[in-house]
């Protein structure tokens, strides 16, 4: 009798993307699948499960299975964009449904939830999400479908309690979708937790390049829900091309490396920055003063995450003089790549941003974390006359 086959762990399967290879040649790498339709049976039946290259793609469903795998979901579909997927998720309630998200999140999705969604019927509350009574009250039973939280959120760093905001959605008959972009599956499963979707940006550290744009969702059940999503990934034709599929899936076979790398040399600068004379405050939830420490540390493994924000004691111009000064680091929108960017944040988010103005977002990446501490030291240090 041969022994039962072990459980491999989440790091051993991305490493080799679900232990796929090609039956043909043997090859370790799987080929890239680029047909866009598919020969038919003899008795017109399409055995292979493959019709058309809109509604779905053998590479995309290999990085699939990988998102699936490392969020312990069902199902997982790829999308063009984290925002298409996003989307996704909204286009798949009804109108008139009641949507509550959080006043800190990503930009881009805060600006079409307030802008956009109404078109579509849809009723959109913003609050506090890391103020769990704030969050009761924000949700009505039988009216309230979708409850959004980010966590660790853009560009603050709060954490909003997913166990706790998952049980809050679901007494009230509403489902929880997360957006994990900025914990990764390295550091939290948010399904694990009671939420029943999880999104990503893929375009971040699971693809780790800053060379795809992409977007993912997972589910934990197979539900009708799900299935809404399923007509929109197909009938609207959001789905990810197989280049990008397979240059993403390239990326997942070394996330855990990253992202442990990553988390740790942001954990070493935040401890630094924190002493250093220019910066007022250092927004990580790795720190003990961060607001949302205790409960970062209950829902979150490995660490805290790979970005951190510092708030300058000089002000605004000072912040926009550093990220000018420095020569490392790349002044850049977008995070999670192997090199480490900074960015004005305000500058970027506009009117209306919670985001204060003396604040510099830093994505860090594989660099040598010396390297990092030392060029942005100088650039606040010659920003500011403080060193
Ligand atoms: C980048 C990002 C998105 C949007 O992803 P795109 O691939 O740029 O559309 C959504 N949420 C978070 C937290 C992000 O960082």
């Amino acid at each position: 009798m041969t022994a039962p086959k072990k459980p491999w762990s989440a790091r051993t399967l991305a490493a080799q993307a679900m232990g796929v290879t090609d039956p043909l040649t043997k090859a370790v790498v799987p080929p890239i699948h680029v047909a866009t339709t598919y020969i038919r049976d003899e008795d017109n039946a399409y055995s292979s499960g493959y019709v058309y290259g809109r509604p779905d793609n053998a590479t995309t469903r290999e990085a699939e299975d990988v998102l699936a795998m490392l969020e312990g979901g069902k199902a997982a579909f790829l999308f063009g964009s984290g925002m298409a997927a996003a989307t996704a998720v909204f286009q798949a309630l009804d109108p008139g449904d009641h949507v509550v998200a959080p006043t800190v999140m990503y930009w881009a999705l805060r600006h079409w939830l307030a802008n956009e969604a109404k078109r579509w019927g849809l009723v959109v509350d913003f609050v506090d999400t890391t103020d769990l009574d704030a969050l009761r009250a924000a949700v009505t039973p039988g009216r309230t479908r979708l409850v959004w939280i980010e966590t660790p959120s853009n560009p603050l760093w709060t954490i909003t309690d997913i166990a706790a905001a998952a049980e809050i959605a679901h007494a009230a008959g509403a489902r929880l979708a997360v957006d994990s972009t900025t914990a990764s599956p390295y550091h939290s499963q948010p399904l694990a937790l009671g939420a029943d979707i999880v999104m990503h940006a893929a375009t971040k550290i699971l693809n780790g390049h800053s060379d795809v744009v992409a977007g993912a969702l997972v589910t934990a059940a197979e539900d009708d829900f799900w299935a809404r999503i399923t007509t929109i990934r197909r009938g609207q034709g959001g789905i990810l091309g197989p280049f990008e599929a397979y240059l993403l899936m390239r990326g997942m076979r070394t996330f855990h490396l990253r992202a442990a790398a990553q988390s740790a040399s942001a954990a070493t600068l935040a401890e630094r920055l924190a002493a250093h004379p220019a910066v007022a405050k250092v927004l990580y939830p790795g720190l003990p003063d961060h607001p949302g420490h205790a409960v970062a540390a209950r829902q979150m493994a490995h660490g805290f995450g790979y970005m951190l924000s510092i708030r300058l004691a000089a002000g605004e111009q000072a912040a926009i003089a550093t990220a000018a000064k420095v020569e490392l680091w790349k002044r850049a929108t977008s995070l999670g790549g192997v090199e480490s960017l900074i960015e004005h944040r305000a500058s970027i988010e506009g009117a209306g941003s919670p985001c204060p103005t003396d604040l510099l977002r830093l994505s860090v990446g594989i660099e040598d974390p010396q390297d990092l501490y030392d060029d942005l030291s100088s650039a606040l240090e010659r920003a500011t006359g403080r060193g």
